[in-house]
């Protein structure tokens, strides 16, 4: 039997709501066997009840563990169908403790008036009314069962529950902003039955939900939901729940509503932008309550996420296995049609690669912005700059290119959209956690570094006026070529691209996270923001070995293209145009490519002042040295 087939199904509620009746009839209609809790009380219970005492949590304990292994036995097999009162969620707990699947908690409910009617009616069953009472006071309502009124009759109850499972979505979706929406469509177009849900803030954000699916064909079997409990409950088991909020704070607060109405093994997964350190500490977290937590990287914006982003998991492998199926339906293909998604590693390693990917997204655009300003002040207007971007060589192309082409054609009037539009660039964190992470491994992630920080120099605009005034810095047009300019443009993308892919290895050794550098270059050769010709070259390079500056293919184009990035660097210095990223580029290179560096100089200061202590090129042992420098 395949464990997928198999149901595990737990009937509760007070004595005499009718577990039973409604049990074995849900038994025969799935063909599995039916259990009633009560036969397997050990002896001392029997007698406890018989006399008529009350059981204590105490005696309890070891019943319900018999239940627990009872359950577990049938998981293995076709599963069964259980009927124990359940009343508190603490026996729920155990009831479900290490089970391979997440059962089915089928709740009945019914007033107190009705169920002592009819325990009256019952012959030889007749229960005080105290201790009913007492079963009502016990009993905490589940949050995550499916509840059925036993006023229907056994039969429609039977129904009802197989009519619901019927029903339930294989994928929920939570936040229906711009990423979530996108989503929900993509994953219904491939077939999936999804549920939404998106919160409810009174006169600002109602029915987001079910108008979202009014608006899409391909919504109309979407459930939709603003009440997250119906939405938990509209879920197969174990459910698969991905988050589409804003990182930080608001995925905190959605997962401590979400968490207590979830069962054993469910999944969340975070498809936001969140800090990866964040994400280990929530797996961790979540674990503790045998829920599941992945953190997933997502990038494609919103037209990625509706025809197919790039997708980053990362967390428990068992977990992915269970949600893969999802994410690859709606992931880009490759240029061999496989999904761009790949298990990243554990814990927090896909929001990591997210993370980098971000950041070497910040340097790809900082560098095409540093190429639009060398145009600029060679005197060409968008049109041109775009005319030659297009016709640069199929090395150079990239999403961002191709998209920079566009934005330099767009009019408004007579005049060129870009030239209205403000020089303060934004900015969402990405860029700056990936170079903390990059300080904090110990690794030169240089031109990420250089554009987050042209970003925030741009972002001091009124200081950049003031500036001007006083120390006025006129721009005046390079003199090199045209394709002197795009080769820079070249090397520079690979210095880029080699740092990132530096800062992954260094990152998967450090957290032991066991990275494959070349399939996660496949995942972002399509679907993703850093999509380009080069990424394609270098899922192949990376299965030759991590080290990309090293590959015979990189070094020869450094050698070829180097001449051109170290004179188009010194002429815009010469021309005041500001390169942060073009000249990390270069200093990079000629850091790396020279064995000889000054640093013998930073270890005789630290020990001078300090007594940091120094190795010596002539003593092989690798023995710390100290000098008493003024004797
Ligand atoms: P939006 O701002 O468009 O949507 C955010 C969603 O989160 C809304 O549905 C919002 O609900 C919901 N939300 C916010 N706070 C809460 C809360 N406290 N409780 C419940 N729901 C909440 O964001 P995006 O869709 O653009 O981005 C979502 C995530 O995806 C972010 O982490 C972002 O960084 C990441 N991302 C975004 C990309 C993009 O291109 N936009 C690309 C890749 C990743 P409500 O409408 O009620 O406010």
């Amino acid at each position: 039997m395949n464990n997928s087939d198999s149901r595990i199904f737990f009937i509760m509620g007070v004595s005499g709501v009718g577990k039973t009746t409604v049990g074995k009839l849900l038994a025969q209609n799935f063909n599995i066997p039916f259990f009633d809790g009560d036969d397997f009380h050990p002896e001392y219970n029997i007698k406890k009840m018989a006399g008529g005492h009350p059981l204590s949590d105490e005696d309890r304990l070891e019943w319900l563990k018999s239940l627990n292994k009872l359950a577990k036995d049938h998981a293995k097999e076709s599963g069964c169908v259980i009927a124990c009162s359940a009343l508190k969620e603490n026996y729920r707990n155990l009831l479900e403790d290490d089970l391979n699947q997440s059962p089915h908690w089928i709740y009945l409910e019914g007033s107190f008036d009705l169920i002592s009617s009819r325990l009256k009616n019952r012959k030889g069953h007749y229960m005080p009314s105290n201790l009913l009472h007492s079963q009502f006071d016990t009993l905490e309502i589940p949050d995550n069962a499916l509840t059925f009124n036993v006023e229907n009759p056994a039969e429609e109850i039977v129904e009802m529950i197989v009519q619901k499972l019927n029903d339930q979505a294989e994928f929920g979706l939570i936040g229906l902003g711009v990423m979530g929406k996108s989503l929900c469509r993509n994953l219904a177009s491939k077939g999936v039955k999804i549920s939404m849900f998106n919160r409810h803030v009174p006169g600002k954000e109602e029915n987001i939900a079910s108008d979202f699916k009014q608006q899409h064909k391909e919504l109309e079997n979407a459930l939709a939901f603003d009440e997250l409990h119906k939405f938990v409950s509209s879920l197969q088991q174990p459910r698969k729940i991905f988050l589409m909020v804003n990182a930080g704070s608001a995925i905190d607060a959605v997962i401590e509503e979400l968490a207590p109405l979830l069962s054993k093994n469910d999944i969340i997964i975070d498809g936001g932008n969140s800090h990866y350190e964040d994400t280990a500490r929530r797996e961790s977290l979540l674990s503790e309550k045998g829920l599941f937590f992945i953190g997933c990287g997502v990038s494609g914006g919103e037209e990625g996420a509706l025809k197919g982003p790039s997708i980053m998991p990362g967390g428990d492998l068992q977990a992915y296995d269970l949600i893969k199926p999802y994410l690859e339906k709606i992931a880009a293909r490759d240029k061999n049609d496989n999904a761009c998604c790949t298990y990243i590693g554990k814990s927090g390693s896909g929001h990591f690669t997210k993370m980098l990917h971000n950041g070497i997204e910040y340097a790809e655009m900082q560098l095409l912005a540093e190429f639009y300003q060398i145009f600029k002040t060679k005197g060409n207007n968008p049109d041109e700059i775009a005319e030659i971007l297009s016709k640069s060589d199929v090395d150079t192309q990239s999403y961002l290119l191709e998209i920079t082409i566009d934005i330099l054609k767009k009019r408004e009037g007579n005049d060129w959209l870009i030239h209205k539009i403000l020089d303060k660039a934004g900015n969402k964190g990405t860029g700056n956690w990936t170079t903390i992470a990059s300080a904090q491994l110990g690794v030169p992630s240089t031109l990420i570094a250089g554009s987050l920080f042209a970003r925030y120099l741009s972002a001091f605009k009124d200081d950049r006026d003031r500036v001007q005034n006083i120390l006025p810095s006129e721009l005046s047009a390079i003199e090199v070529s045209i394709d002197h300019i795009l080769e820079a443009y070249q090397l520079a993308r690979i210095i880029n691209h080699i740092q990132g892919f530096k800062f992954l290895k260094e990152a998967s050794e450090t957290y032991k996270w066991s990275l494959n550098l070349s399939e996660i270059a496949r995942i972002w050769t399509n679907g993703c923001i850093i999509r380009s010709e080069l990424m394609e070259k270098l899922v192949d390079m990376l299965k030759s070995g991590d080290d990309l500056i090293l590959h015979t293919e990189i070094s020869s184009s450094i050698k070829k293209l180097k001449p051109a990035l170290s004179k188009v660097v010194a002429k815009c210095i010469e021309s005041n145009i500001a390169v942060p990223c073009l000249s990390e580029a270069i200093n990079f290179l000629n850091g790396i490519s020279q064995a000889d560096s000054p640093a013998n100089l930073i270890q005789a200061q630290r020990d001078y002042f300090g007594a940091h202590t120094y190795q010596r090129v002539d003593d092989k042992s690798g023995k710390f040295h100290h000098t008493e420098w003024l004797k």
